[in-house]
């Protein structure tokens, strides 16, 4: 089972990659998004669906903020850096509202890369709580360490939330 700071360690290592590779393409801050999910199938129809569904989303949001993005397809699963020109704390704050709340943001890895220090922008620097488990609403950190939930149960809730989606059922 991939847990979610796997997951989250995995982007963070991309993300420091990108951010050498854009060296020159100016940009304050690089935000990368990949699908949370549990096992090693993870380039798959649905992540896929979930990563364009959501780059969608937030191409409309950021708007003229956005100055470049780069897909990435790998055995890791579909990924997507974007260059922005933007306040970092700002961003990780509307970032943070996509995955506490948004029906597809909710099993989103979103992480915030301050290009001008060259630092991931935590939550704890936003001031904002730490995330909670989309299955029972626990502590995220807790549920992903103990592994509480099994991989069939994720994957189940990923498709769902999906459906949820395409049925228009926001709850955004
Ligand atoms: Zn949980």
């Amino acid at each position: 089972m991939i847990t979610y700071f796997q997951e989250r360690n995995i982007m963070i290592e991309e993300l420091v990659d990108i951010s050498d590779y854009s060296k020159g393409k100016n940009c304050s801050v690089i935000i990368s998004l990949s699908v949370y999910y549990p096992t090693a199938d993870r380039d798959n129809l649905l992540t896929k669906k979930y990563v364009n569904e959501m780059t969608k989303i937030l191409q409309n949001v950021l708007d003229d903020k956005l100055l470049w993005q780069v897909f990435k397809d790998s055995n890791h699963g579909p990924m997507i850096f974007m260059g922005l020109d933007d306040d970092a704390i700002s961003l990780k704050k509307l970032m943070a509202y996509f995955e506490d709340n948004h029906v597809l943001g909710k099993w989103m890895v979103i992480e915030v890369f301050d290009n001008i220090n060259h630092i991931i922008i935590t939550r704890m620097m936003a001031g904002i709580s730490e995330r909670k488990c989309v299955i029972c609403g626990d502590s995220l950190k807790k549920c992903s360490q103990g592994e509480k939930h099994s991989v069939f149960d994720i994957i189940r809730e990923i498709n769902r939330s999906y459906v949820e989606y395409k049925e228009g059922i926001e709850l955004f």
